[in-house]
């Protein structure tokens, strides 16, 4: 629980833009420290989005803070073992009895902590549990069909515009739009975003669907040279969430998430080993979807005046420590505890940065850093970057204790 003090913000009304995982986490962090907070989401429903997540003990302990690990419980499933594997011939390198934890990993003790084992969930079941907590709170919270324009602000407060006319004012804002974050684009002006040299295929392959003992362990990591796989069981056991990756030179698609043809999928790994091979024939056409991996440079810098940025808006990072949604939650929980500590909205975000840029920056090398070694295609120039990464440490992180 996160204690109220007397203190000069706590009556503000926080404007969120996104209502993704990172936006919603924050909603929820700020509306139990009793702020009012408004989130505005440019979808017009709160759907579905076939994909999986891990959560790490580090969003383990932000949703704890936030009153939500019991109800996590119920709907995540915790893997019993899991293996590295050649992606050619299936044969498993590494057996892990509990993965995850990777204390035990590194030097045969278990942690005891009971938030250390990661949990698989599907997406849409993470957000939906946000969504319901933000609405218990006030069931007005959220705004659908608010797709951000512009803002202005001054010494008063922040007026957002979105594309519909519609317009609120608050004390602050902040940018929780994602990875091709518009509020960060309005912000600091032209915004590089690189293809960062991978695409992905996901897509979620019913367990039955598969010829009996394809799938052995609960968890796999396939590695190969210039591509890999992914693949871990969710909702019960019942489905995989796959993921394949491809270095690539470029990106020709339009949009960075389309639908993907599965002979295309199909064609990428006809000659890796059965049990991918078995995995790509049976995802569903409708779940197979095509990613462009992109991102930026970390910045310096997320905020000006009274408007900043939250989750991937702030820091996009490369899928490849499974840490993207972990960090935004970070952040959500932190900035209401920066924003409760503080006198005024410049001081709480001068701490939200000071607390959140250095760490944030470290994962995102770390996660470039460990596409590379997962593809066997090490850079020096970036081991050199990544040498302070150790997963260890960013897993053990607590936003709800770390000093701010
Ligand atoms: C293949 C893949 C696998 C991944 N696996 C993991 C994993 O295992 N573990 C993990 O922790 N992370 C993982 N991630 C990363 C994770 O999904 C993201 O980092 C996380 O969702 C970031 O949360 P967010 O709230 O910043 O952004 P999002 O969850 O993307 O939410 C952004 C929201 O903003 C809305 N929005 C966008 N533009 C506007 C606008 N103009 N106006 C209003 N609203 C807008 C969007 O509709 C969306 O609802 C993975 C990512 C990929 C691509």
């Amino acid at each position: 629980m996160l204690f109220a003090r007397e203190s000069v913000v706590k009556d503000l009304h926080v404007v969120l833009i996104g209502a993704g995982i990172g936006g919603l986490t924050a909603a929820i962090a700020l509306q139990r420290a009793g702020f009012k907070v408004s989130v505005h989401e440019q979808a017009n429903e709160l759907g579905e989005v076939g994909a999986g997540l891990t959560l790490a003990k580090n969003a383990n302990k932000a949703m704890r803070s936030l009153g939500l690990t019991d109800k996590l419980v119920n709907i995540g499933f915790r893997p019993e073992n899991g293996g590295r594997k050649d992606l050619m011939t299936g044969v498993i390198h590494d057996f892990m009895s509990v993965p995850g934890d990777v204390r035990k990993e590194k030097n045969g003790k278990p942690d005891p902590d009971p938030d250390a084992r990661f949990c698989m969930y599907h997406r849409a079941d993470i957000h939906g549990l946000l969504a319901d907590t933000v609405r218990a709170h006030d069931p007005d919270a959220i705004h659908l069909g608010h797709c951000f324009q512009s803002f202005t602000q001054d010494g008063n407060g922040v007026e957002v515009t979105f594309s519909n006319g519609d317009t609120v004012k608050g004390d602050l804002a902040i940018g929780c739009d994602g990875n091709r974050s518009v509020v960060r684009q309005a912000l600091f002006g032209d915004d590089k975003v690189d293809f960062l040299g991978y695409v992905a295929w996901r897509g979620l392959v019913p367990v039955d669907a598969m010829p009996e003992g394809t799938i052995d362990t609960d968890t796999s990591v396939f590695n190969g040279t210039h591509r890999s796989v992914v693949r871990y069981k969710i909702r019960g056991g019942k489905t995989v969430n796959f993921a394949a990756y491809a270095q690539k030179k470029d990106w020709a698609d339009e949009g960075w998430s389309v639908p993907a043809r599965k002979d295309e999928l199909v064609a990428e790994f006809s000659d890796t080993c059965e049990e991918v091979q078995q995995m790509i024939k049976h995802i569903p056409a409708e779940t197979c979807f095509r990613w462009g991996m992109f991102g930026r440079e970390p910045m310096k810098t997320w905020t000006v005046g009274r408007v900043s940025l939250l989750g991937d808006a702030a820091h996009p990072m490369l899928p490849f420590l499974g840490q993207g949604a972990g960090m935004s939650m970070e952040d959500g929980v932190v900035i209401a505890r920066c924003l409760e500590a503080s006198d005024t909205i410049e001081e709480a975000f001068l701490r939200y940065e000071k607390a959140r840029i250095e760490r944030t920056t470290l994962v995102t090398i770390g996660a470039r850093f460990n596409g590379l070694k997962l593809h066997g295609t090490i850079e020096k120039a970036l081991e050199e970057r990544a040498k302070e990464f150790d997963a260890i440490t960013i897993n053990d992180y607590n936003p709800a204790t770390v000093p701010i």
